[in-house]
């Protein structure tokens, strides 16, 4: 007997038939006498539709009264999946974030975990209970409900994974597992059985949005059992996160390509090339909480040089006006200029770290197709580049291809 902790994603959940399906895959787990606690998120849609309710409402809604509306779409997919469990005959108890008391800091739409109390999930458990819990959920001190960011149902999964010290964490959704890319975009995508953590954190963090982010955090720091399977699907393995290079049977050089046009790039010209600048330009910008991404300075040429960088493309606007009221007139630059049309692109792989010729290898597989770069950043398994947002998928599609992908290694 195990305790599995499960979660299912909101399509896995779209329909009161889809839920029964879920209540029948969890009464199979059950008769194996596993222990199980179950996560879901909302049913498909049902998030985008509160966003767009409060937006009719404010213009830029209340951070402490969206969450308290946002977060309502997982209590009614938990009520209606246990529910469906008890008439099927068996015993299923459902809470809020707020009921388990999931812990969280008061950065309302994008709150952290801090601590999970998990007796009465134990004492339920230990009782013969199903215990369902929302995803995406908790309560900071003060009592008012957060929300944990888009995708945050993972990270409630993983996170009592850990907290319960759970055998594994099965997220189900409607893939099944891991592609080599988004098999949106490329048909020909791969399932990988097996991706390491780190692969996966860089995967999850330039917008594979397969898992979020941080339940990949989590899984890293409380070394939990992490794998991602279908729940349309019988009996396949999915893919498993793991920690041990040796463990990742497959050993491409390239394990996956990631997308996100999430990104503005800003340009300021003409910068007096003296000690100091970069400082003086993202000085500003860190101050008003502003996260820089990519960034590139120019050496200098006639005692001038240009400085690009990219932002999050909800703080472009902003972060121009910070550049032109406080930063160009200080620093005595030509001008800024930007743009959020542009997408970025990044191959992952550890096998990165053994082979050289990799990044000429990307670079002439874009050229070959006419895509222009305008950026470059690279990490030990990362290589990353930002072309124009309309030869995205081209470029992810021209990758896959020319990194044999498609291929088992
Ligand atoms: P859920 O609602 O179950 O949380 P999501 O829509 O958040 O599901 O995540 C699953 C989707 O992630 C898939 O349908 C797929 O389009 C997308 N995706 C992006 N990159 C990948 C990848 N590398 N492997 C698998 N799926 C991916
Ligand atoms: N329902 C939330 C969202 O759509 C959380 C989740 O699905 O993980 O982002
Ligand atoms: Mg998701």
């Amino acid at each position: 007997m195990a305790l599995i902790v499960q979660k299912y994603g909101g399509t896995s959940v779209g329909s009161t038939e889809q839920i029964k399906n879920v209540a029948c895959r969890i009464a199979k787990f059950q008769s194996l006498g596993h222990q199980l606690v179950v996560v879901v998120s909302a049913m498909s849609g049902e998030t985008n539709r509160l966003l767009a309710l409060a937006k009719e409402t404010q213009d830029n809604p209340n951070p402490r009264e969206l969450d308290v509306m946002v977060s309502t779409g997982e209590q009614v997919s938990i009520a209606l999946l246990s529910m469906a469990l008890i008439e099927m005959g068996f015993k299923a108890r459902s809470y809020t974030g707020a009921q388990v008391r999931i812990h969280t800091d008061n950065a309302y739409n994008k709150a952290r975990i801090i601590k999970i109390d998990e007796d009465k999930l134990r004492a339920d458990l230990d009782a013969g209970y199903i215990v369902v819990v929302a995803g995406f959920q908790g309560v900071d001190e003060t009592g008012s409900i957060t929300t944990l960011g888009r995708g945050g149902s993972d990270t409630t999964g993983v996170a009592l994974a850990a907290a319960l010290k759970a055998k594994e964490c099965q997220i189900y959704t409607d893939v099944d597992g891991v592609y080599t890319t988004d098999p949106r975009i490329v048909p020909e995508a791969r399932r990988l059985k097996t991706v390491t953590f780190e692969e996966m954190m860089e995967l999850a963090s330039l917008g594979s949005k397969v898992l979020q982010i941080r339940s990949v955090e989590f899984a890293g720091k409380y070394k939990v059992r992490l794998r991602v399977l279908s729940s349309f699907e019988e009996g396949g393995e999915g893919t498993l996160i793991t920690f041990e290079e040796d463990e990742n049977m497959e050993q491409a050089i390239i394990s996956g390509i990631a997308f996100n046009h999430d990104e503005a790039k800003i340009t300021v010209l003409g910068v007096p090339d003296r000690p100091g600048i970069a400082y003086q330009i993202l000085g500003p910008v860190a101050d008003a909480n502003v996260d820089v991404d990519m960034i590139i300075q120019n050496v200098g040429y006639d005692g001038t040089t240009d400085f690009s960088f990219t932002v999050h493309r909800n703080e472009f606007s902003r972060t121009m006006d910070i550049l032109k009221s406080k930063v160009i007139p200080h620093i005595g630059a030509r001008d800024v200029v930007g743009g959020d049309s542009i997408a970025k692109v990044s191959i992952v792989g550890v096998g990165m770290r053994s082979y050289v010729g990799i990044a000429s290898k990307m670079f002439r597989a874009l050229a070959e197709e006419g895509i222009n770069i305008q950026m470059i950043s690279t990490s030990e398994i990362r290589i990353s580049v930002i072309v124009d947002e309309k030869y995205m998928e081209l470029a992810v599609r021209v990758l896959h291809k020319s990194f044999d992908l498609d291929q088992t290694p």
